[in-house]
């Protein structure tokens, strides 16, 4: 394919259009060049393939596929081969679906446990989050098709998602919460990567040359396709200069007319479309071949999801009454038979079979207890007592409701509901011997967990989610997940408590999140980073670091076969800089036969050793190698020395003592080099582009009307009426509610015309007849 003649053959006005996408999921074509389109699907833990609907359809209407674990429980897995195998599984499915691009993997940093979602993204630990990724992008691109990692970047809440500003400090930027992406590009090479809604330092992401194209193209050598997220684009001739290639979903011509006369008046160079244009056509290339068997069901796949539920299970708690013989135990809780076994949104898959707890467990007896919301009855506890003292062991599902916990709504609390603790209470009081199970894609307060013998988080398992448990619960499998992010005892120890779920988002902690801040500040938790028990025991011997290579003896001294996850930590010299105690640079999955020595030899990359000052650099001075079996059980530890410079940050109070008190405002901002200006509430006479339906709730009277409309519409596409407790319905309505006006016209695919929403804004701020004019298609006055 000749890229450069199909361009040169193209009028200005046909380029620009072929960087807005046809429809929800495909490029467009240009039949007259003999061009074809791309399909794209989400992901990213299966294919949520909607077919050749070609306008929005519900999130939940998707072809049947393989539901493999989410994010959550694939990353506790620490092993990246497997995560290769899930990756390539679903690549092989895209592929036979006549996907092209599959939207994911996420690797955004879990900041904070109430993000609605962290189910979708890997780890608190941009080391972790980054090896992950790069394992599931080799995956799925082994099987010709594209990986489109997302969302870049520093989008680590639900709330106001499409409009909200993450204030971040330039040390932060780098060593937490670009790193994953970095890791991800420099080593797998996705062909695409979708940029986030938020602004970055009042950036958009869809508008940040800083992003898009000095980071990610000049100093990480990224070569392939920018896609917005979806109605993410805010400006259009920023986001072509900023090297944003592809809008998304398409339909509508978004701005084609002002970035028409903005490269006829010269103000934009046309080689910045032509180059848009180019990675779109690359990408195309790479598919005009593509030959799809398409069929209906992917069975075989089905065993690795079980796989990697498996190993993505974390025992948290064990005193010896795991693993138990079947015939030993009741069951109790609703998720028993309605089993969560994956989030809300749009990485909801469709599973072509799915194995619940009850099926797994047939001749186990059972009591649901509460309802699928979690209530419970004082006959339910009854009854689930007495089943309860009728077996040596009492087996508890327990977890987060589907509702709790979806794509655009962060959660508000880190509680079970409240019916689940009174559940377990009641059987723990009933039964000395009771196990609970968790299900749920992020960290849960745990009130009763000293009145139970054992705890079980197997996350968000996907289909194969009841014979995984039953594999583990009877000792089939002997457990070896290690969590991935810190479980605090509550939300007030999270350093981002304050902060987190405002519209102005001040990344104060800067580089002190999760396990950084829990072991520097000396903060209680309960699950460390890395935890996870095993029915075995390994001992760690022989620590030896020279240069960057670090080895160490491991042997399981327990009586079965099992996996234990060696990880290394650093901790930096603090003179001068501020450190966090200690930071994940290594970590390796072994399996070991009862007395079987395995040695580790771990290269540690220059990255390991270095800080983020104005470039990579690496302090002169002591470092300390810590292995260990979690953040906090670390069995062995040496001193080596490092040549570097002497670097200095006058950064002080929290950064160089992290304790409980939160940055003061003035620490922040001298740390940040800047004041920081929080936008002012929008008022009416200052709607715009920008504002948001609920910006505009109690100013103007278009916001009520508007809103309404908005219930109804989503309501048809979805539930049939305004029902918040519906994931799906709940998602697409606060979407919708919370979106940007401009993100009407594009995320309706057109529907919503520009001249409408201009009309609107007009009104809003007050200029009926103006808006009418504009409604009509006279335009009387443009507002941006
Ligand atoms: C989500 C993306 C997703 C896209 C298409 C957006 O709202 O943020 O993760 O890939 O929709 O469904």
């Amino acid at each position: 394919m000749d890229i450069e003649k199909i361009i040169s053959d193209m009028t200005l006005h046909e380029k620009i259009d072929f960087c807005i996408g046809a429809d929800m999921w495909h490029t467009k074509n240009i039949k007259r060049l003999g061009i074809g389109s791309v399909t794209m699907s989400d992901g990213p833990h299966g294919m949520r393939f909607q077919g050749d609907v070609k306008g929005i359809a519900g999130l939940n209407k998707s072809a049947p596929a393989t539901c493999f674990p989410s994010a959550v429980t694939a990353a506790a897995t620490w092993n990246e081969k497997l995560i290769y195998e899930q990756g390539r599984a679903i690549g092989r499915e895209a592929h036979d679906l006549g996907v092209d691009i599959v939207l994911g993997p996420g690797c955004n940093i879990k900041r904070n446990p109430l993000g609605g979602r962290n189910f979708e993204y890997y780890s608190e630990d941009p080391l972790l989050s980054g090896k992950l990724a790069a394992a599931q992008i080799r995956g799925l691109q082994s099987e010709t098709v594209s990986a489109c990692l997302k969302h870049f970047a520093v989008n680590s809440q639900e709330y106001m998602r499409q409009t909200s500003d993450s204030v971040v400090d330039e040390r932060a930027l780098h060593e937490i919460y670009l790193s994953a992406f970095e890791t991800a590009v420099k080593e797998a090479h996705p062909d695409s990567l979708m940029c986030s809604y938020n602004m970055i330092n009042g950036v958009y992401a869809s508008d940040n040359r800083q992003l898009l194209t000095d980071i990610l193209r000049r100093e990480w050598g990224f070569s392939g396709l920018v896609i917005s997220d979806w109605g993410a684009v805010n400006d259009r001739i920023a986001a072509f200069e900023a090297g944003c290639d592809l809008c998304m979903p398409g339909g509508s011509s978004y701005m084609t007319e002002q970035v028409e006369k903005a490269v006829e008046s010269g103000r934009l160079s046309e080689e910045n479309i032509n180059a848009s244009v180019r990675r779109i056509l690359r990408v195309y290339e790479k598919y005009v071949e593509h030959d799809n068997v398409r069929r209906a069901v992917f069975t075989e796949h089905h065993e690795l999801a079980q796989k990697v539920a498996e190993e993505g299970a974390v025992l948290l708690k064990n005193d010896g009454v795991l693993p138990v013989k079947v015939d030993d135990i009741c069951l109790i809780g609703h998720m028993c038979e309605e089993t969560r076994y994956q989030g809300a949104g749009s990485s909801h898959i469709n599973p072509h079979t799915q194995v619940n707890i009850c099926d797994a467990f047939r001749d186990v007896p059972y009591v649901a207890c509460c309802d699928e919301k979690g209530n419970v009855s004082d006959d339910g506890l009854r009854i689930a007592a007495e089943l309860a003292s009728s077996k040596r062991t009492a087996v508890v599902v327990a977890g987060l409701p589907e509702y709790y916990e979806c794509e655009a709504k962060d959660r508000e609390h880190m509680r079970l509901p409240d019916g689940h603790n009174r559940m377990i209470r009641a059987v723990a009081a009933a039964n000395p011997n009771t196990v609970v199970v968790l299900l749920g894609g992020s960290p849960m307060e745990l009130p009763w967990v000293e009145d139970v013998r054992a705890v079980l988080y197997m996350g968000l398992p996907g289909q194969a989610a009841g014979t995984a448990l039953q594999r583990l619960l009877c000792g089939e499998i002997c457990p070896s997940g290690k969590l991935a992010e810190t479980w605090p005892i509550c939300c007030d120890d999270v350093a981002s408590v304050d902060t987190f779920g405002k519209r102005c988002v001040q990344y104060k902690e800067s580089i002190f999140v999760g396990y950084r801040h829990y072991c520097s500040a000396g903060i209680q938790v309960r699950y460390p980073f890395g935890h996870g028990l095993s029915y075995t025991s390994f001992k760690y011997d022989n620590l030896c670091v020279d240069g960057n290579t670090v080895s160490v003896d491991i042997t399981n001294t327990g009586s079965c076969r099992g996996a234990e996850t060696v990880q290394i930590y650093i901790s930096k010299p603090k003179d001068g800089l501020f450190c966090p105690d200690r930071e994940l640079c290594g970590f390796a999955k072994i399996v070991l036969e009862p007395n079987e020595t395995k040695t580790v030899k771990t290269e540690l990359a220059d990255r390991a050793f270095s800080v983020w000052s104005k470039g990579w650099r690496i302090q002169a001075g002591t470092y300390r190698i810590m292995v260990g079996s979690s953040c906090k059980d670390i069995r062995l530890s040496v001193e080596t020395e490092k040549d570097g410079e002497h670097l200095y940050s006058s950064a002080g109070g929290f950064y160089v003592h992290p304790g409980r008190e939160k940055p003061t405002q003035s620490e922040w901002e001298k740390l940040l080099d800047r004041e920081v200006c929080e936008p002012k509430e929008k008022v009416k006479g200052s709607f715009d582009m920008n504002s948001t339906c609920m910006d505009m709730i109690g100013k103007t009277w278009v916001a009520r009307p508007l809103r309404f409309l908005m219930k109804l519409v989503v309501g048809s596409r979805v539930s049939g009426k305004h029902d918040m407790s519906n994931p799906e319905y709940r998602m697409m309505f606060t979407s919708t509610v919370e979106c940007p006006m401009r993100t009407l016209i594009i995320s309706s695919c057109g529907a919503v015309k520009e001249s409408f929403v201009n009309g609107l804004i007009e009104m809003a701020n007050g200029h009926f007849l103006r808006g009418t004019a504009a409604m009509l298609g006279l335009k009387l006055r443009r507002n941006k």
